[in-house]
């Protein structure tokens, strides 16, 4: 369902992705892996262009944009709607109600008529442990309840793709297992999710396939237990112990 082929980005000559293939199948949930500035989110980003990437093709279902020519804005907004982004630091509209936040993005964006927003509205913010909270507004929320909204957010817009930023490293430590334990449910529905994440043990958990990004390249991909488990380059394996 989603499809990346030889894609590079610089940031001021500085070249963060060197040429990245990648390749999700629906339902699949893949994390990506690897070192600060490594290109991780980089290279999320450029799944719904909010990085365009100097060259390469990106496909989402059958939108397929070649970057090395000039790309319409028609055909970026095509690849957004069939995407769905969850964000280190939830991005709620703050003085927008719960129920709002979710259902925005159908009417406004995407044109869904307002009932039928509303309803999966009610049903995503259900599934993510949220019933009762429509009217409330963010701030009378914990960070893991507006982080669980905004994956209700992406669920509710049914998208190709959930693309998953980081999504608990902006959340005090008691509170990450809750919003683990929703992605994790989320996961388990068919949900094909595209997730970066610091969180070793986790990737183990929810995903299906793993990709170890390093200095702009994937040097690994397999599963967990290949990649995680019993990788093969000796920097992952480094980089492992360090980290758990
Ligand atoms: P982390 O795990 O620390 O979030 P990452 O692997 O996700 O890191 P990226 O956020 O993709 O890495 O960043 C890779 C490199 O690109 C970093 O050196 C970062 O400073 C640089 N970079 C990212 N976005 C921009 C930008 N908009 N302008 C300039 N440099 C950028």
């Amino acid at each position: 369902v989603v499809s990346l082929k030889g894609i590079r980005k610089s940031f001021s000559g500085n070249e963060i992705l060197k040429g990245v293939d990648l390749e999700v199948r629906k339902g699949e949930v893949l994390s990506i892996l690897g070192p600060s500035g490594s290109g991780k989110t980089t290279l999320l980003r450029c799944v719904n262009a909010l990085e365009r990437p100097d060259a390469g093709i990106v496909r989402v279902d059958g939108t397929t944009i070649d970057f090395s020519g000039k790309v319409p804005n028609k055909q970026i907004l095509e690849l957004r709607r069939k995407t769905a982004m969850v964000f280190q630091n939830y991005n709620l509209f703050k003085n927008k109600t719960v129920l709002d936040n979710v259902t925005q993005g159908l009417t406004v964006v995407r044109g869904v008529a307002k009932n039928e927003a509303r309803e999966r509205a009610l049903k995503a913010l259900s599934s993510v442990g949220m019933d009762g909270y429509e009217d409330r507004y963010p701030v009378q929320l914990s960070g893991g309840q507006q982080q669980r909204v905004s994956i209700a957010r992406a669920l509710a817009i049914r998208p190709d793709v959930i693309l998953l930023d980081e999504p608990t490293s902006a959340l005090d430590p008691e509170l990450v297992s809750d919003v683990n334990d929703v992605i994790t449910k989320v996961a388990g529905t068919g949900v094909t999710m595209i997730l970066v994440t610091h969180e070793i043990r986790f990737a183990r958990n929810v995903a299906s396939r793993v990709v170890f990004v390093e200095q702009g390249n994937i040097i690994e991909e397999g599963t967990p237990e290949q990649v995680i488990d019993n990788p093969q380059s000796p920097r992952i394996k480094e980089f492992l112990s360090k980290m758990m």
